[in-house]
């Protein structure tokens, strides 16, 4: 069913208060809190809070993660939507950092929430992995034996120490519980994502529409590409879509950069949803989706070998199957192997970093099963 609004489902949703407890500490000017509770916070207020979600070897360093809690009207505070907005859990995707920050930046500038205006709570964090960010990397470092990495949103929603979890799983717990209240303090949620580092793409989306909202919400961002998918265990979309919460992964271009054009798209999209859900006045957005290409399923060209690969194709192109899309090349400049497109489709990403392994991806195409 497509709801014509997202302030309908979001109404629906329970509401279990917790209790926003301060630590004391104070860093950068910005207390640390254990927990967050968006009924303690300020009504009509900007709050910036950081909350320790592990602590790293080396005498328990923490990792601090900011979040913003733009906080609207004291009524709004059940009747309103609480929105989360979370970027960079993979520590090279840094367009969704500029994302969040612009949004919250934006809000403060227009003075919607100290007017009183506000109708609802937004719950943003920038950096959900500040030690992917430290070490350039995607993933999070635990330095346990001789150390090894774990992809953060394969693990949500953790386990607290207490309970059996380890470094990472306790991390995102930590996010889970203590930040969003174990949904308590959410009922609709975007996480921002980019492509892995090496490769380049458009704005497009990660969208279960099993789920009430979900389309409603992946057509408010107008992406290029609507990737209609059920979802993967763990990650921080399907943890809130399991929890009856729409959600989608918005993936803002490539890693390691900040585009600003795909990040001023993605700020848009925000406040088209707060417009949506009532937050704000602006009345209910008319999408276009006239450049929104909608399919169900990947097809990826797999390099056979270790090599150099050219790619002849860029992303929302549209290919055929059968169509010559890169060559992989050995050291000496010779041929090892002509790549082509399994399917007839509309390129998603493309490789552009030419060193390749063996059985990578250089290339995904997304293509319409019933369509094909
Ligand atoms: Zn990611």
């Amino acid at each position: 069913m497509k709801l014509d609004t997202l302030a309908v489902s979001c109404a629906l949703f329970g509401f279990v208060a917790a209790e926003t407890r301060l630590t004391g500490d104070i860093l950068q000017g910005y207390p640390v809190i254990e927990n967050l509770d968006i009924t303690d916070v300020p009504a009509n207020t900007i709050s910036r809070y950081w909350i320790s979600a592990a602590q790293a070897q080396g005498g328990g360093v923490s990792y601090f993660l900011p979040i913003f809690v733009a906080r609207g009207s004291n009524d709004s505070i059940e009747s309103g939507a609480r929105l989360s907005l979370g970027g960079s859990i993979h520590g090279d995707e840094l367009n969704p950092v500029a994302v969040v920050q612009r949004v919250f930046r934006e809000l403060n500038e227009s003075g919607i929430v100290q007017s009183g205006d506000f109708n609802g709570t937004v719950i943003g964090l920038p950096t959900q992995n500040p030690s992917g960010n430290v070490n350039n990397q995607r993933n999070f470092f635990s330095s346990s034996s001789n150390g090894f990495f774990y992809d953060l949103n394969r693990i949500f929603p953790g386990e607290s120490i207490a309970d059996g979890g380890d470094i990472a799983s306790s991390y995102v717990n930590t996010i889970w519980n203590n930040v969003w209240g174990n949904g308590s303090n959410v009922n609709i949620a975007v996480d921002f994502h980019t492509l892995s580092t090496g490769s380049i793409g458009p704005l497009w989306a990660y969208a279960d529409y099993r789920l009430n909202g979900v389309q409603r919400l992946a057509e408010l961002a107008q992406p290029d590409i609507i990737k209609i998918d059920p979802g993967q265990e763990g990650t921080i979309e399907t943890t809130w879509v399991d929890s009856d919460v729409p959600a989608i992964t918005l993936e803002v271009g490539p890693a390691n950069n900040w585009n600003q054009t795909l990040i001023s798209r993605a700020v848009d999209f925000t406040f088209r949803l707060m417009d949506d859900l009532r937050m704000t006045s602006g009345g209910t957005p008319q999408v276009d989706l006239s450049n929104t290409y909608r399919a169900t399923n990947f097809s990826d060209v797999y390099s056979s070998y270790s090599g150099w690969v050219e790619m002849y194709i860029s992303p929302l192109e549209d290919v055929e199957e059968g169509q010559s899309v890169g060559t992989v090349y050995n050291s000496w400049g010779d041929v090892l192997e002509r790549l082509v497109s399994a399917v007839t489709g509309r390129v998603l990403q493309v490789q552009v970093d030419p060193a390749i392994e063996q059985g990578s991806s250089v290339a995904s195409i997304v293509y319409n099963e019933t369509m094909s």
